[in-house]
């Protein structure tokens, strides 16, 4: 079984905590340097490995979420246009609730996510950056449905 794992490394913040390679940088420049540096991978890989066929792949982070839609469809697009993948893959991406709104979802669906996982540091209003109120946890199931499926308050669980 062969997995394809992406690592994006943008982020809202730079948590203290966190060990993973990250910027809260967001600027056009690095952004443009990081997507050819992936392309750059991609090739190298192709190049060196031949045709690959992935089982999984995966979005992974920092917060791949942050990404705007035409970024994401871009990445999306240029990996399956280098690799295959087997049928009924996983495709995960990790989504800041915060990013999730209908139409990243959307996005996401229709780039081929069937699992989403969630970067939910706390449920509770006070302890999540006073965005409490704005913050929907989505579930998105795209096998069962073929749509996005409901987009649900954490408020409504707490
Ligand atoms: S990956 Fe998560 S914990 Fe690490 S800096 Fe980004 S948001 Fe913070």
């Amino acid at each position: 079984m062969l997995g394809l794992y992406i690592h994006i490394p943008f982020c809202a913040t730079r948590c203290h905590y966190c060990n993973f390679v990250t910027t809260a940088e967001h600027s056009p420049e690095l952004k443009k340097r990081f997507f050819k540096a992936v392309s750059a991978e991609i090739k190298h890989a192709c190049d060196r490995y031949g045709p690959l066929l992935f089982d999984t792949l995966y979005l992974g982070g920092g917060t791949p979420s942050s990404l705007s839609i035409p970024e994401l469809r871009q990445l999306v697009g240029e990996v399956h246009g280098s690799f295959k993948f087997s049928e009924g893959y996983e495709f995960t991406c990790e989504l800041n609730p915060g990013d999730g709104d209908e139409s990243k979802l959307k996005a996401l669906y229709e780039g081929g996510v069937n699992r989403i996982s969630l970067g939910c540091q706390s449920f509770r209003r006070r302890s999540s950056g006073g965005s409490g109120a704005g913050i929907r946890c989505a579930i998105l199931s795209g096998r069962s449905q073929g749509s996005v499926r409901p987009v649900f308050p954490i408020s409504a669980l707490i």
